[in-house]
């Protein structure tokens, strides 16, 4: 039997896509490990099979031709993890380990979180682009200094391991609301001047059925034009103008934050 993952994987869609369309087809409160009946999988092919084909985005053009002209070269070009979006403290303590020597601690209440990209900063990502929840950098030097987080908030002392996801309600959740409209939007990113990068990193956090989601753009670094899923969701500036992928079609929208 094959899991919700390896079907979404045969498919091109993403695991959170399967669920949905799982559900819609009557196989309720799958997760990407569960293993699907064959008979499921058809009744999936039959339903969705031929939509998900003719959603499937073309390739972008310009990617493509340069794939064509040195396809050794392309071959040879890994795909970077895509920056993440940490949780990031504006205030730390002071404390002892085991042996008295001084450490730096987190705050039980460090005030409104701030979300930061540590690519780019004299320490870069600690992490390399992987979510570690509950894992903590603390920033060197005196308490005046430390990278700026995304909403312009300077000398941030502390990065956690966990993906800053803006929550509904920024302001209930502990989350600095300018943060959190920024990474809602998909913007608040450190460019590393002279960066060359193949990829678009451009995402957007979008309510589907009051679930946050993330859609990622999926074309090359250099495409012109609407970013899009591999689903075939499109947008430009941010919600205003996103077009849910055609599968999604039956969810309802709505904005976060
Ligand atoms: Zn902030
Ligand atoms: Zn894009």
């Amino acid at each position: 039997m094959m899991t919700v993952h390896e079907v979404a994987e045969r498919y091109g869609v993403s695991d959170a896509f399967m669920v949905r369309a799982l559900d819609l087809i009557g196989f309720r409160d799958a997760e990407p490990g569960t293993a699907l009946p064959e008979a499921t999988v058809d009744r999936f092919e039959a339903v969705f099979g031929n939509k998900i084909r003719a959603a499937r985005p073309a390739p972008d053009p310009e990617f493509r031709a340069e794939s064509d002209a040195a396809p050794t070269a392309a071959r040879a070009v890994r795909k970077p993890k895509p920056h993440v979006m940490r949780v990031a403290h504006a205030a730390v303590t002071g404390s002892r380990d085991a042996q008295g020597n001084r450490v730096k601690a987190l705050l039980a209440n460090p005030g409104p979180v701030h979300a930061m990209d540590p690519v780019g900063t004299w320490d870069g990502d600690p992490w390399s682009g992987e979510v570690v929840p509950g894992a903590v950098h603390f920033f060197g030097g005196p308490l005046n200094s430390g990278p700026r987080a995304a909403c312009g908030w300077m000398h941030i002392r502390a990065v956690l391991g966990d993906a800053f996801v803006p929550a509904g309600d920024p302001r209930a959740a502990g989350q600095c609301p300018r943060c959190a409209e920024l990474v809602a939007e998909g913007k608040g990113f450190r460019s590393p001047p002279g960066s060359y990068d193949p990829f678009c990193h451009a995402f957007l956090y979008v309510k589907f059925n009051s679930q946050v989601e993330v859609q990622n753009c999926s074309l090359s670094g250099e495409h012109r034009g609407l970013h899009r899923t591999r689903d075939g969701a499109t947008w430009d500036i941010g919600f205003d103008d996103f077009t849910p992928a055609p599968l999604d079609a039956g969810c309802r929208v709505t904005k976060v934050s």
